[in-house]
Formats: structure tokens, C-alpha cells, sequence
């Protein structure tokens, strides 16, 4: 779905299918099923031999049009929907891998994926390795000759740490592997890895997609030999997305770039008034110039993005008795909406990872993440008067 139009042209361009009746908002196609004119049709149609609906499973309109939109938004040929953003990592790895091969992750994923790797994936023969996300010499040492997948999230979640991705990209390649790169939280807004040489694109389109916390959603985006295997993954497993939920990103999509300008820009605001208070001890945030990979996060991504993530002094009680004194903040575990989100990640996103886990990974105790929404930040600020 390559073009040549700017991004946000794309946004609210892109993917578009109109019915006859003219419509100027684009329809939902509310249908499971798909009627043919005649049992020629419904055979061409089963057969591939002509191209139309079947069932929502693998063919919707509407989801097409999310599909499509995105596509062009990442500057990828192709771009499967899944039912979440997990289902969008799960179709990925089994459509591209085979029992016996090779995976190796950065530790600082999202929890979630990790509980995938380790709890279900590894049961049907995947061999998984865990590395640092920023030292290559790690990455360079975990590779075997059944290395097939390099997966990263960059900014990570919730440190914001992040990877170079056209080094990353080059070693894979020379180890005969694919880089996965979950663009959660930066989205194509900010951050576009295909053009630093990544291979393949997951989406949580329950983020900032949608960017209002309504629907569940992912993607998995990348060349057309790649994604037909993640597509016909999806049409027998089923983790499809439904037509509505595709509707919705659809309509988040036209909003992307201007949402992840303003969270970018009041989280940079955030950030710099967090990093003077005295009840501070460190923030997380690539955007501040103290970040260690700010330069790289200058060069790679469009802004430092919408999460800001620090440590208070003291431990978990201290980190508590903040989040429960703010008012306006909301107190979840979701990110990328358009209110303020407050999360404590030791003890939600990230607790069913062992402590020796958390440990490695950094996730301490006072540690405390805000996805920045669209409220007047000096509210915000007013909100964490506490500090
Ligand atoms: C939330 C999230 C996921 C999982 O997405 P769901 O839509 O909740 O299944 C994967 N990766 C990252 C970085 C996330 O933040």
C-alpha cells in the first residue's frame, strides 16, 4: 500500500472504499458473511481465482480499510489486522517460524509478550533468548545457527530505552533473521522502522491507534511473502479483528499525527518539570537530553513520544501514596489515550514477571509511568503536587 502522498494526506485519505450510495464517512460493514451472485462466484472467490468477499475472518470491508490505511501510514506493502495487539505478536511468530527455530527478544518487553515466549510458545518447540536491548554484543552472542526472529520493542516499555534499529536490522540479516519491531510507542507518527531496515511491524492498536482506550486491536505489517503467511495464520486460528473494532482505528488513524505531536509535547514538558523535583530521583524519558540514547532517539523517532516513566524516592509505598493522591490522572494499566494514565508497573503490567525478572529488567518498585493524554499539562502538574 506504498504511496507517494504525505502522511497525513494518508491519514485521512488512505484505504478509503466507498459504496455507491455516496457516502462521505466511510460505512461499517457489520456482516460475518458474504453473499455470491451465483455457485460460480462462491467457487472463483473460494478457488482465489477472483478476488472479493468470503467471511469476515479474513475479508471485511471495513477491516480492509484499517489494514490498508496503516499500511500506508508504515510505508509497508502489507498489513494483516489481529483481534489484540498479543494476537498480532502470536500470528507473526508462528507464521514465520517453525518448531526448533530460534527467537532472540530484548528483556525489556512488554510483560505480556514475555509470559507468550516463555509460557506457550516455548511448549511447542521455540528456543527463546533474552538479550539487552542496547548491547549488541549480546544480540551478536545469542545468535545460533536457528536464530530465524529478532524481537524488540523501541521505546521500551516502561523504561523507554532504545535501539538502534538499522544496526539491529543489519546484524539480523547477517544471521540469516528477521527483525520484528513492535511500534507501540511511537506508532508511524514518530517512528517508521521499515525505512531503518526492520522486516516486520506489530502493532497494539488498543494504544495510540485508536488513542481514545475503546477498542481491542493489533497488526502485523511488513512485505507481501511475509504477511501472506500471517494472513493465512489468521484465516485458520481465527484471531481476526472484527469489522467494528476496525471502523474505530480507522477513524483513530485520521487523528494520529496531531494526537502524538501534542502527547509528545506535553510529555516533554512533563519530563523537564519532573527531573526538578526533589521527591524525584531519575526520569525516563528520550526526549530529556540526561537520556542516555538521546541522540539516537533525535535521530530515529520524531519526538521522545507520549509515556514519561521515573522513579520517586523511597519504595513501593511511596510510589502507592502518589498514585493514589492524584484526582484528575487515571489510576490503569492502558496507555496511549487521550487521558493522563498513571501506572504502577512493578505491581500491574509488569507483576507476573518474577522478581529476579523485574530485577534484571529494571521494573523497581518505586518505579511509576504516565502516558501523557491531551489534558492542560499545568493540570496535570497539579494533579502530582504531592511530589
Ligand atoms: C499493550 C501492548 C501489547 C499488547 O497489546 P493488546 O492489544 O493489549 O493485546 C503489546 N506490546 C506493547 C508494547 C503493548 O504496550
Amino acid at each position: 500500500m506504498k504511496n507517494n502522498k504525505k502522511f497525513e494526506t494518508n491519514s485521512v485519505r488512505a484505504g478509503s472504499i466507498r459504496s455507491d450510495e455516496g457516502e462521505h464517512s466511510e460505512a461499517l460493514y457489520l456482516t460475518s458473511s458474504f453473499v455470491f451472485k451465483n455457485a460460480k462466484e462462491a467457487a472463483a472467490r473460494f478457488a482465489n481465482s477472483e478476488v472479493g468477499n468470503i467471511y469476515s475472518r479474513f475479508t471485511n470491508p471495513s477491516v480492509k480499510m484499517f489494514e490498508d490505511r496503516l499500511a500506508s501510514l508504515e510505508g509497508a506493502e502489507q498489513c494483516v489486522a489481529t483481534s489484540t495487539g498479543m494476537s498480532a505478536i502470536l500470528a507473526s511468530v508462528m507464521s514465520l517460524c517453525n518448531t526448533g527455530d530460534h527467537i532472540i527478544v530484548s528483556k525489556s518487553v512488554f510483560g505480556t509478550t514475555v509470559k507468550l515466549f516463555d509460557n506457550i510458545l516455548k511448549k511447542w518447540g521455540l528456543d527463546i533468548s533474552y538479550v539487552s536491548l542496547t548491547d549488541f554484543s549480546e544480540w551478536h552472542n545469542a545468535v545460533k545457527k536457528n536464530t530465524k526472529l529478532f524481537f524488540v520493542e523501541t521505546p521500551s516499555n516502561p523504561l523507554t530505552e532504545i535501539c538502534d534499529i538499522s544496526v539491529l536490522a543489519d546484524l539480523a540479516h547477517q544471521s540469516n533473521s528477521l527483525l520484528i519491531v513492535d511500534n507501540c510507542f511511537c506508532t508511524p507518527a514518530h517512528q517508521l522502522p521499515l525505512q531503518f531496515g526492520a522486516d516486520v511491524i506489530i502493532h497494539s492498536a488498543t494504544k495510540y491507534l485508536d488513542g481514545q482506550g475503546r477498542c481491542l486491536g493489533g497488526a502485523v505489517l511488513g512485505k507481501r511473502d511475509h504477511m501472506h503467511h500471517v494472513a493465512s495464520f489468521l484465516r485458520s486460528a481465527g484471531t481476526s479483528m472484527s469489522p467494528f473494532n476496525a471502523w474505530v482505528f480507522f477513524k483513530g488513524l485520521e487523528t494520529l499525527k496531531i494526537r502524538m505531536d501534542a502527547h509528545s509535547a506535553k510529555a516533554i514538558d512533563l519530563a523537564v518539570w519532573l527531573e526538578q523535583k526533589k521527591k524525584v530521583s531519575k526520569v525516563y524519558y528520550p526526549g530529556l537530553p540526561s537520556h542516555p540514547q538521546y541522540e539516537l532517539a533525535m535521530k530515529q523517532q520524531l519526538s521522545g513520544g507520549g509515556i514519561v516513566s521515573f522513579e520517586v524516592k523511597g519504595n513501593k509505598i511511596d510510589a502507592w501514596s502518589l498514585i493514589d493522591s492524584t484526582k484528575i490522572i487515571s489510576i490503569t494499566a492502558n496507555l496511549g489515550d487521550t487521558r493522563s494514565t498513571i501506572t504502577h508497573p512493578a505491581t500491574t503490567t509488569h507483576s507476573r514477571l518474577s522478581q529476579k525478572e523485574r530485577d534484571s529488567s529494571g521494573i523497581t518498585d518505586n518505579l511509576i509511568r504516565i502516558a501523557v493524554g491531551l489534558e492542560d499539562i499545568d493540570d496535570i502538574k497539579e494533579d502530582l503536587s504531592a511530589l
